[in-house]
């Protein structure tokens, strides 16, 4: 391969594509640490502004140290939690404070990342002495140092990601959160060495309609920030110093799918009905506000998962109550008429924050997530649950639990339920009790006891993307085991087949709102088995409507009862591609 930082030739990178569409533009090439610490210009007569609020964050930090050590002396007594004495030496040291001040003097730079290079430096000082004892309290130093950063940050959110240009990004690896806080005004693309097409990072990316390709193991490294690519998010390549021809080529490209998009805008107005008259719901998917607005513009039907967690993970302190239901409303307007499936605090996995206690597990996957966490954290639970009833007030709402794995699971869930909307009648606010309750299927277990559940809750929502994780026990965030991530494995296949059967022996209805339900080939697929409702990524939703549209629902019922008879998803793969080119070959890329 060319050296990136001296070659001008053109090369490509191939990875994995994530999120549609095609961009050109200057490369940012972030580490770890500059997602974390912005580093602004600031004004001579600022620097005692940077100060104060230096001084209010270390204030701040140690209450919460004081917190965490009273906190820790109760459960393990006083020794354990002297640990916390050297953090709370840290931030009465006054040298420490001086010395940052004379560097954002001398700098001109904002206080995060004069701080975060002392903290930095310190540590590394630490580490080099001949004494144990120094050289462990250096990650003292480091941990103490991210919780005065985490309070600095608060108090200057928006800004931190410091893009100075509209740019594609190119990291090792980006999470959620790091997401959720890049200036969506100034990125055009992203790019990172790990990953894969159901990390929520790359799911974010589609619903923002963001172009994205993962998987270009260690491009980060060898890249210089400032060449001009062009990333492909169709085919998942990373075009390094694109000649005139291949950017004509990708222009042309470029505007033969613009003209089927042209086509598929009057089908806005339209329902998804195949053509012997079977309808199925289209909704959307939604993480933030910003994706509100596309609900309507998408033609979907409502909203069929609105991952709320991402309101938790864009922020840097937990959101109150009313927050909660500023943003809530905000949806609900934005997808009326139609409704809001509101899914429950889905922290843990691949998506977690140190305000929410995160701890480090060796199968995160496994571990502490979803409605584990919120069983667990009913402070959070609880505020949720409100926010979401009073924000409904006066209409309908949809709530759906994450992960249920057990009965007890969505016994305890719905008894949480219960308890807030008796403590909203006696506290005689406005909210609704007009809430349908369903439950996502995304384990295999869930599957196998979905008659009982069935009996519980108003609907079901296949979540794919962890199913298929947890039953072919592949990684849903690795690209080396990516290959073995196969939705169309009989095993899914067959695990979506009961599940729909058991929702429709107990009458209720059931949709997929993984990643699947967005994916044209396997739209076929999913309306032979019944499907009832697919929620999908807003800008899925013409394309998987004219699809339908092309459709006989007779026709896909005897295709999947063909499909069940195969056994091996290269095979049911290869099936699905010739109905696509015989039904709707003009919308495939
Ligand atoms: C899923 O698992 O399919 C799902 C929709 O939930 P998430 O992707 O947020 O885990
Ligand atoms: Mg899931």
């Amino acid at each position: 391969m060319a050296d990136s930082t001296t070659s001008t030739e053109e090369y490509r990178l191939s990875g994995i594509p994530v999120s549609p569409g095609i961009v050109c533009g200057p490369l940012m090439v972030l580490t770890s640490e500059e997602l974390l610490v912005p580093k602004n210009q600031i004004a001579p007569d600022a620097v005692s502004n940077e100060i104060a609020r230096l001084e209010a964050a270390l204030v701040k930090t140690r209450q919460e140290v004081m917190d965490i050590k009273a906190h820790l002396s109760a459960s393990l007594g006083e020794k354990d939690a002297s640990i916390f004495d050297a953090h709370l030496l840290v931030l009465e040291d006054s040298t420490l404070l001086e010395a940052v001040r004379k560097q954002i003097e001398s700098r001109n730079l904002c206080v995060e990342i004069i701080f975060h290079h002392l903290m930095q430096n310190y540590a590394q000082s630490m580490r080099q002495t001949d004494d144990a004892y120094l050289r462990e309290r250096a990650a003292d130093i480091l941990d103490v140092g991210r919780r005065v950063l985490s309070n600095l940050l608060g108090t200057t959110p928006g800004d931190k990601y410091n893009l100075e240009q509209p740019s594609i990004i190119l990291a090792h690896d980006l999470s959620p959160s790091d997401t959720a806080m890049l200036d969506r005004s100034k990125v055009l693309g992203f790019a990172t060495d790990i990953g894969s097409r159901t990390s929520h990072t790359a799911i974010m990316a589609r619903s923002l309609n963001i172009p994205a390709v993962v998987g270009l193991k260690d491009a980060s490294n060898k890249m210089a920030r400032g060449v001009e690519v062009i990333l492909d998010g169709h085919e998942g390549w990373l075009i390094i110093n694109p000649t005139e021809q291949t950017k004509f080529q990708y222009g042309q490209l470029e505007h033969k799918r613009h003209q089927v998009d042209v086509q598929l805008e009057r089908l806005k107005g339209t329902e998804a009905i195949t053509k012997d008259g079977k309808k199925v719901v289209l909704s959307a998917n939604v993480e933030l506000p910003e994706d509100f607005p596309l609900i309507r513009q998408s033609g979907a039907e409502g909203v069929g998962l609105y991952r709320t967690e991402f309101l938790f993970l864009s922020r840097l302190a937990l959101p109150t109550e009313q927050e909660q239901i500023d943003i809530y409303r905000q949806v609900i307007a934005a997808a009326a008429p139609h409704l809001v499936i509101f899914r429950t605090l889905d922290i843990g996995g691949d998506k977690m924050l140190d305000h929410m206690g995160a701890v480090k597990e060796m199968n995160p996957f496994l571990g502490w997530r979803a409605i584990r966490y919120t069983l667990e954290r009913r402070d959070i639970f609880h505020t949720q649950l409100r926010a979401i009833c009073r924000a409904g007030a006066g209409g309908k709402i949809r709530i759906m639990f994450p992960m249920i794995c057990a009965f007890e699971e969505l016994t305890q869930a719905r008894e949480e339920l219960a308890s807030v909307l008796d403590e909203l009648q006696r506290e005689g606010v406005a909210f609704t009790r007009d809430i349908e309750v369903g439950m996502m299927i995304e384990t295999p277990a869930a599957v196998l006891i979905a008659d009982r559940l069935a009996k519980e809750v108003q609907f079901f929502s296949i979540g794919t993307n962890d199913l298929i994780q947890y039953t072919i026990a592949v990684d849903r965030l690795n690209e080396k085991v990516a290959y073995l991530y196969q939705p169309t494995h009989p095993s899914i296949i067959s695990l979506i087949n009961h599940t729909v059967k058991s929702a429709h022996d107990a009458n209720i209805w059931v949709g997929v709102c993984g990643e699947i339900a967005g994916e044209l080939l396997l739209v076929p697929l999913l309306l032979g088995l019944d499907i009832d409702e697919l929620s999908m990524g807003p800008n899925f939703v013409s394309r998987a409507k004219a699809v339908i549209q092309n459709l006989k629902y007779a026709e896909s019922r005897q295709l999947v009862a063909e499909l069940q008879t195969l056994n091996t998803a290269g095979e049911i793969m290869e099936r699905l591609k010739r109905v696509a080119q015989a039904n709707f070959a003009e919308l495939l890329d």
